[in-house]
């Protein structure tokens, strides 16, 4: 029997921005493209592809601030307090893309697929043989 997930939360870092969203995400993609990286610090972007009718804000919708990025089709979208990314519209404007980050709750899907892998940084290869903490490492 297929669950019924329920609406999840999400924000910014500062809950300046709120929003609520159908939990029936249709694509999960993980991209290791170099704007991505820059964009996140990190060694990809994780982000949820969903209906654009999926979202209700809750608070600062107008408050997001982009920068779109000269000659690609990739905008970074965020809070202009804490620099959080927040959902936004694809370039033609019917889905809305979710950065995973900012759901306060899980997906109801997993990711699916890494992206430009051609891009990818070294280290990532690496990430599964780390150590782990619970918290900080003691
Ligand atoms: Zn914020
Ligand atoms: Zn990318």
């Amino acid at each position: 029997m297929q669950a019924i997930h329920q609406p999840l939360k999400g924000s910014c870092l500062c809950q300046s921005i709120q929003f609520e969203i159908e939990n029936s995400f249709r694509s999960f993609f993980l991209c290791h493209c170099h704007q991505c990286q820059k964009m996140t610090d990190s060694a990809h972007v994780a982000n949820l592809f969903i209906d654009k009718n999926a979202i209700t804000w809750l608070k600062g919708e107008s408050k997001a601030t982009h920068y779109q990025v000269p000659g690609h089709d990739i905008k970074n979208v965020f809070c202009p307090d804490c620099g959080s990314p927040v959902p936004y519209l694809n370039s033609n404007g019917k889905l809305l893309i979710v950065p995973a980050g900012s759901l306060d709750g899980e997906p109801s899907i997993a990711p699916h697929s890494h992206i430009f892998m051609e891009e990818k940084r070294k280290w990532h290869d690496e990430i599964h043989k780390t150590l782990q903490f619970d918290g900080f490492p003691s």
